[in-house]
């Protein structure tokens, strides 16, 4: 029988996302400034042998499943090392990526040959103009083609879409358009402070019943589908079309309720919310020399004292209102 663990609110925790950097080729007007931001320096990064450590210990408590980010996960050294270690840990049965798009062509094989069966694309529009507007790069095509291979060597593939008033609000029905003519998961998530710089707006305009009311306004027969566990996302389906289309609430924070997920940042620390800003740092303590034993206890008291909700971890931020790059936690 595998170990389950639980939070102090009763929630399962099996779930680790895992930003493996903070640096990345892209400028997305919702996760950076222009500029970019101070990268962390590389010796302040969680060596390989240090997350695979961390990850057998989370491994042996419960956790069976882990999400790489960053940053752009494929512009870090070696990723392929890291994705082949944490396939070897006992316990971990499901990897997933979350990338751009724009450097993974390469890869698409090897990742197959893991056993990676599910990527998620960050594609925020299919107008090149407006890519080049919102990431400030001009690379479109190369996701595109990312896009299409994945698509075509079989993985699962989600499109992670911000929707951001006056960037990309054209976007939301040719985006959803795209599970009509393809078998994909397109998924339209709230905007977060999450930025570099701060809110940028004071009411969210596209908030997740504004977003459905759009998609339903173009898909009048589209049906509610059951949500799997501590899913993020509220999926939606019409009956003709081949893909999903789903609306992760992620400023409103509709699903705190079942959050079964951890985080653990490029330089070692733990979030055990996304709004809170870090319990303590991992790294730290496994390079301050902690034994497997001591470090399983901190992080059962972690574990222990998660806040109930995305709210109560924000007021918990000593102060700090949400500035920080979401390249830096990993979203
Ligand atoms: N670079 C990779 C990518 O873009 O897919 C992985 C890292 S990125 C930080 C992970 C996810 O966070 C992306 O899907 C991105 O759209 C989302 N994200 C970044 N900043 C966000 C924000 N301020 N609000 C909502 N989602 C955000
Ligand atoms: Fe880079 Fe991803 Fe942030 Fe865009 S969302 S700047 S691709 S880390």
């Amino acid at each position: 029988m595998r170990k389950q663990l639980f939070d102090n609110h009763g929630r399962v925790l099996n779930y680790v996302r895992l930003a493996v950097t903070d640096r990345c080729n892209l400028r997305c007007f919702y996760c950076m400034p222009e500029e970019g931001i101070q990268y962390i320096n590389k010796t302040e990064l969680m060596t390989y042998e240090e997350i695979t450590r961390a990850m057998t210990l989370l491994a042996q408590m419960g956790i069976e499943k882990v999400r790489i980010t960053g940053g752009e996960p494929f512009i870090r050294k070696d990723m392929m090392k890291l994705l082949a270690s944490i396939r070897s840990i006992e316990g971990i049965r499901t990897i997933n990526i979350t990338t751009n798009g724009t450097v993974l062509e390469p890869y698409i094989l090897e990742l197959k040959k893991l056993g990676i069966r599910s990527v998620n694309l960050s594609l925020d529009t299919l107008d090149r103009d407006r890519f080049f507007a919102i990431t400030r790069r001009d690379v479109f095509d190369k996701v595109m083609q990312s896009f299409d291979l994945l698509l075509k060597h079989g993985f699962e593939v989600k499109i992670n879409a911000v929707v951001m008033a006056g960037k990309n609000e054209e976007d939301i029905i040719p985006l959803a358009d795209l599970a009509r003519t393809h078998p994909v998961g397109v998924r339209f998530i709230e905007e977060m402070p999450f930025n570099g710089e701060g809110a940028h707006y004071e009411k969210l305009k596209w908030n997740h019943k504004n977003i459905l009311q759009k998609v339903k306004d173009q898909y009048p027969n589209l049906q509610k589908l059951p949500d799997p566990p501590s899913s993020t996302s509220m999926n939606y389906k019409a009956p003709s079309h081949k893909g999903t289309i789903g609306i992760i609430a992620a400023y409103s924070r509709t699903f705190c309720g079942t959050c079964n997920r951890i985080r653990i940042t490029p330089k070692g620390l733990l979030k055990t919310c996304l709004y809170d800003n870090g319990v303590f740092n991992i790294k730290t303590i496994m390079r301050e020399g902690a034994t497997d034993e001591q470090l399983r206890a901190t992080f059962l008291d972690a574990f222990r004292n998660r806040a109930k909700d995305g709210f109560e971890a924000e007021q918990g931020r000593f102060g700090n209102s949400i500035s920080e790059s979401m390249a830096t936690i990993g979203g």
